[in-house]
């Protein structure tokens, strides 16, 4: 009810207006973001970097409404890319093709992200392309599929959600492929046609494709919080004979900060997603989504706040 709740306020950018003079929420967002700069973001990595940990770069903001939005958006990550080349920052960039413009015009997302890639590789970097909610899946894979991984190749990566029924199936044509996938549960509200509704078949499948993209696939992105599917994706790569290299343990910004660097310690490769920009709502109303305890941590400061007050 909660989950159901958050996700259909993520939704609504009215009510983003209004939250986004709250102190506290601006407070509880900045655990989950870097900040409203690229200047932010690039610090939060220098930060990480000095841990050992690696990051990816993703500037907030999805379903642009005009080409000029899509196309700042664009300028923003090619300022991104030379930011963390200046630093010296071992970072990528993760981005949602509706960004660039998918919703608008294809053609115009398909050269917003071509011009972002090919100044990812031409400096030995990399773009992985989010996943979004399913309306978007067939067009993201045909475009991975047809456009950019032919053009790219490995530069270029995609994301598969184990909440999707057809996840199985995507992971053998990415595997076939030999494309980079990050492997994560899956973020937004949709229907059970499309998506398991029971949590412990969303797990299920997670651990079914991750087995396979250890197996056969190229530097899967292992992407979860969950420490008994880490534990699991250990052991599996343990048994397999499976060098710590060949794969990455990737988690939120802000999200089981312990479990980070414990990984990095144990000499796992670990990459953090760090978001980063003005419009941080959808995103921290997707991740109050994921834990309900962050939701009551919320509305215990709310509380205080006003009793203060009065
Ligand atoms: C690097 C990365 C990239 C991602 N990219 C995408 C994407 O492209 N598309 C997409 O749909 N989704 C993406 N996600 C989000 C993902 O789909 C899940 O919604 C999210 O990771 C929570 O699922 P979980 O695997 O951690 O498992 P869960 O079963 O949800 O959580 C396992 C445990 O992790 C902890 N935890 C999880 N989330 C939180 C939180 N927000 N705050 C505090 N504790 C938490 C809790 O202790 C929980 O018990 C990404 C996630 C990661 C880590």
């Amino acid at each position: 009810m909660l989950r159901t709740g958050l996700l259909w306020l993520s939704e609504q950018p009215r009510i983003f207006s209004i939250i986004r003079g709250s102190g506290l929420a601006r407070r509880l967002a900045s655990r989950f973001v870097a900040g409203e700069t690229v200047e932010a973001a690039v610090a939060a990595v220098t930060q990480l970097n000095a841990a050992g940990i690696r990051a990816s770069l993703d500037l907030l903001g999805e379903s642009v409404a005009s080409a000029a939005e899509a196309r700042g958006a664009r300028d923003t990550y090619l300022e991104t890319l030379h930011r963390i080349r200046r630093a010296g920052a071992d970072a990528n960039v993760s981005v949602k093709l509706t960004q660039m413009g998918l919703a608008i015009d294809e053609r115009l997302c398909v050269e917003n992200l071509r011009a972002i890639i090919a100044e990812a590789r031409d400096h030995g970097s990399f773009v992985r392309i989010d996943m979004e909610q399913s309306e978007y899946t067939e067009r993201t894979l045909q475009l991975f599929r047809g456009t950019f991984h032919p053009e790219f190749g490995n530069a270029v990566g995609v994301v598969l959600q184990s909440y999707l029924r057809r996840t199985e199936r995507d992971v053998e044509d990415m595997i076939a492929l030999g494309a980079r996938v990050r492997l994560c549960k899956g973020a937004y509200q949709e229907p059970p046609t499309v998506a398991f509704p029971d949590k412990r078949d969303v797990d299920a499948n997670y651990v079914r494709c991750m087995e396979r993209l250890l197996e056969r696939g190229t530097y899967p992105g292992i992407a979860t919080h969950d420490t008994a599917i880490i534990a699991h994706a250990k052991e599996f790569a343990r048994r397999s004979g499976l060098a710590p290299q060949r794969f990455e343990f990737q988690m939120l910004y802000g999200v089981r900060r312990d479990l980070q660097r414990r990984l990095r310690r144990e000499g796992y490769n670990v990459r953090v997603y760090v978001p980063f920009g003005s419009h941080w709502y959808p995103y921290l109303m997707r991740r109050l989504a994921e834990r309900p305890a962050n939701v009551v941590f919320l509305l215990g400061n709310i509380v205080r706040e006003s009793l203060r007050r009065n």
